[in-house]
């Protein structure tokens, strides 16, 4: 036992590295490691030894069943379980794991969105063993499971999955990197990696609460609800005293999370009511992948045993702050360099600023890939919502940067960084202490945070497999033409310093400091030439532009095929989600609302009716009032509705998907609006004890 919960918990429930050191032959442990630094062939030999310690190691743990865990298109993980058992004879079984089958799986790779590339006829999908990444054990009432994370493709080798993607860009940056550092003189460099640091938001809401309503559970958003006297414009819950009901459930998540291996860092309350934050230290990105989608996995799990819900979605509630997931990015060599690392001079650190260039030069060729990459319909109602980044890409550099890159610009030379200054309290007690060179930029979707970039745009729900598998290749894109530049350089730091200048004076445009959130910035935006994709189905045509497929082909991430097929599932899930939101909405309104509004109008008349036999004359226009008002509203409830009924069914008639992925975006959503606005009106002048569902102030403010 070690002296502290985290060291008793850490890494208990993973197959990682020490373990395998222990358990592995020497031999075999050496060829493992080897095979995953260099991406070399996985020979049986390794598989079935690795295959025997593992099993070995999880029976021991109890484990009953071991499943090969990926990431379809879906958003979240799948996994099938086969248990260990084989028989032996006699009626006797023995518990078997061979190297075949840690190594493949076969899965049914119709049942998953795959945009046509399997049909139901030919369905065969495979699911390989990504031995990058550690195994762990899941425990849950299914008992102890040994989880073995993979990525799935077709039989016919399209990935099918956001792992698989990942991977590759992991391999096409490492590769154009690698070729850059040489350029510049580095022999010794074999590998780039690219680390990923999450930060995870979500809603925690009583899950008794959450059970009386059919949009969260249908949707894991509210579709209805007028705002409570108190949101969060007291700015009291942000960094706010934890709950005790909060702090209990956090508690219990960290360890369920430590025990996975999952580096749990930073908890606290976020600017909504109700809304919370987890962040863990940063990894690899395929490692980081997997860890958050285990985050918000465990976030669900844990809340129940607390009887919470937790809501992951990016808006669960109008008119307060909805969620996003940070993704904190950086390039780090097998020598431990950072290389977004600035140092204390960044001027005069030319590979510094030649990485900063392509990210820069990236980022501005391939703005409507990294906003696709941000988006699901859920941060359609975020982004451009003066809570979020806008749905327009700029990247924020702050002062020190800023000033470099004009020096650049401008005279085609930097001479001098500013350095931090002291932070001076005026309390001769408080220390002192040198600044941050640069300050936060909220605003920014994409901003320059130290040593690594924060792209801020993701959506709380989705994956960080797509985000980063984006960034990877763009900036692998443009790492290959400045290693095909400086390979052929006479001179290469002139050549290095020139490509520096070109690039920037290039790209600028793309840089901004200000206020991300303002109008001013969208007219600026536009007279820039920056694209505002205002909605996720805006930006799908991304992925199939000829330049999107000509740069994936070439870095071997995802080839025309994949692509398409890509576009036609976000536009299928676009699709999808909006109209079982939509569904909701009519089954709320039709076997909800409108019967709770119609006996409260004929209470009111009946108490009218009752009131005026008691005694003629008497005062009765409060009533009256109210039921006019509200026979109103409920008259343009029932029109919206219908309209909403006749929307739906005429959206199940078209069937090309991005047209259909438009209708819901074009016409389904203002019908969505329409029928929630008389409703929401209606909420506050309708007597609580006939409100059918519980409101925003129950759900937001009862834990
Ligand atoms: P902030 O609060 O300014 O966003 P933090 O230091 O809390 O900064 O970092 C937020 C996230 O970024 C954490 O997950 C952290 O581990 C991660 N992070 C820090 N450095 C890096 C890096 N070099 N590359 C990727 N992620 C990083
Ligand atoms: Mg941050």
């Amino acid at each position: 036992m070690g002296q502290n919960v985290i060291e008793d918990v850490f890494a208990k429930d993973v197959f990682n590295d020490s373990v395998m050191r222990e358990r592995l032959p020497k031999p075999i442990y050496k060829k493992l490691k080897k095979i995953m630094a260099e991406g070399q062939d996985l020979d049986m030999e390794v598989a079935n030894a690795v295959a025997h310690a593992m099993k070995e190691w999880a029976l021991e743990r109890g484990a009953t069943h071991y499943t090969h865990w990926f990431q379809p298109m879906t958003g979240i993980t799948a996994e099938k379980h086969d248990s260990f058992i084989q028989p032996a004879g006699e009626g006797g079984i023995m518990l078997e794991f061979s190297g075949k089958e840690l190594v493949k799986g076969e899965s049914d790779a119709s049942s998953f969105p795959n945009g046509g590339i399997r049909d139901t006829c030919e369905a065969r999908g495979y699911t390989t063993w990504d031995c990058t990444s550690p195994a762990f054990l899941k425990e849950d009432a299914a008992g102890v499971i040994l989880c073995i994370p993979t990525a799935f493709c077709s039989y016919t080798g399209e990935a099918l999955d956001k792992k698989t993607p990942l991977l590759r860009s992991m391999e096409a940056i490492s590769e154009q990197a690698v070729r850059v550092l040489r350029a510049l003189g580095n022999e010794e460099v074999q590998m780039v990696g690219c680390s990923v640091g999450p930060e995870q938001e979500y809603f925690l809401v009583d899950r008794d609460m959450y059970l009386q309503r059919e949009d969260l559970i249908f949707t894991g958003r509210t579709l209805f609800g007028a705002m409570p006297p108190k949101g969060q414009e007291l700015d009291d819950h942000y960094f706010g005293t934890l709950k005790e009901r909060v702090a209990a459930y956090m508690k219990e998540l960290n360890i369920e999370l430590w025990k996975l291996g999952i580096l749990a860092k930073t908890q606290h309350n976020e600017v909504a009511p109700a809304q919370h934050e987890l962040a863990p230290i940063y990894g690899t990105a395929n490692i980081a992948t997997d860890h958050n989608q285990l985050v918000m996995e465990v976030m669900k799990k844990v809340a129940k045993r607390h009887n919470l819900e937790c809501l992951l979605h990016e808006k669960p509630f109008a008119g307060v702050n909805g969620s996003g997931k940070h993704d904190n990015w950086s390039l780090v060599t097998d020598d431990g360099q950072n290389l977004l690392d600035p140092g204390k001079t960044p001027h005069h650190n030319l590979q510094f600023l030649l990485f900063l260039a392509a990210v820069v030069r990236a980022v501005d060729e391939h703005a409507g890939l990294l906003r696709l990459s941000a988006s699901c319909p859920g941060n359609d109602h975020r982004l451009g919502a003066n809570e979020a980044p806008p749905a327009i890409i700029s990247v924020f550099l702050g002062d020190q940067l800023q000033d470099v890159v004009e020096q650049l610009i401008s005279s085609g030379e930097a001479t001098s960084s500013i350095t931090g200054e002291k932070f001076l309290t005026g309390v001769s007690t408080l220390p002192d202490f040198t600044k941050d060179v640069a300050d936060r930029n909220r605003t920014s979707p994409f901003a320059f945070t130290g040593n690594k970039f924060e792209f801020r745009m993701v959506a709380s729900s989705l994956s960080v497999a797509g985000p980063n598998t984006i960034l990877n290749t763009i900036v692998a894109d443009v790492l290959e033409d400045f290693a095909t530049q400086l390979e052929k350089a006479e001179d290469v730091k002139s050549a290095a310093h020139d490509l520096i200048v070109k690039t920037l004076k290039e790209h600028q445009r793309v840089i901004f400091n200000g206020d991300g959130y303002s109008d001013g910035w969208i007219e600026e935006a536009e007279r820039r030439g920056l694209p505002n994709k205002k909605t996720m189905v805006d930006a799908i045509p991304e992925l199939v532009t000829e330049k999107t497929i000509s740069v994936f082909e070439k870095l071997k991430v995802l080839n025309r095929v994949e692509l398409e097929a890509r576009a036609e599932i976000y536009y299928e899930a676009y699709a999808k989600e909006l109209n079982i939101e939509a569904k909701t909405m009519v089954d709320m309104a039709s076997k909800e609302f409108i019967p709770a509004i119609i006996t409260y109008v004929t209470d009111l008349a009946a108490s009218i009716n009752e009131i005026t036999a008691a005694c003629d004359g008497v005062n009765v226009e409060v009533q009256t009032e109210l039921l006019k008002k509200s026979s109103d509203l409920l008259a343009q409830a029932q029109k919206a509705l219908a309209k909403l009924r006749s929307s739906i069914a005429e959206a199940a008639e078209i069937k090309d998907v991005a047209k259909q992925a438009n209708f819901f975006k074009d016409v389904i959503k203002a019908d969505m609006d329409a029928l929630r606005a008389p409703i929401d009106e209606l909420e506050p002048m309708v007597g609580k004890e006939y409100w059918p569902v519980p409101c925003y102030a129950d759900l937001l403010f009862s834990i």
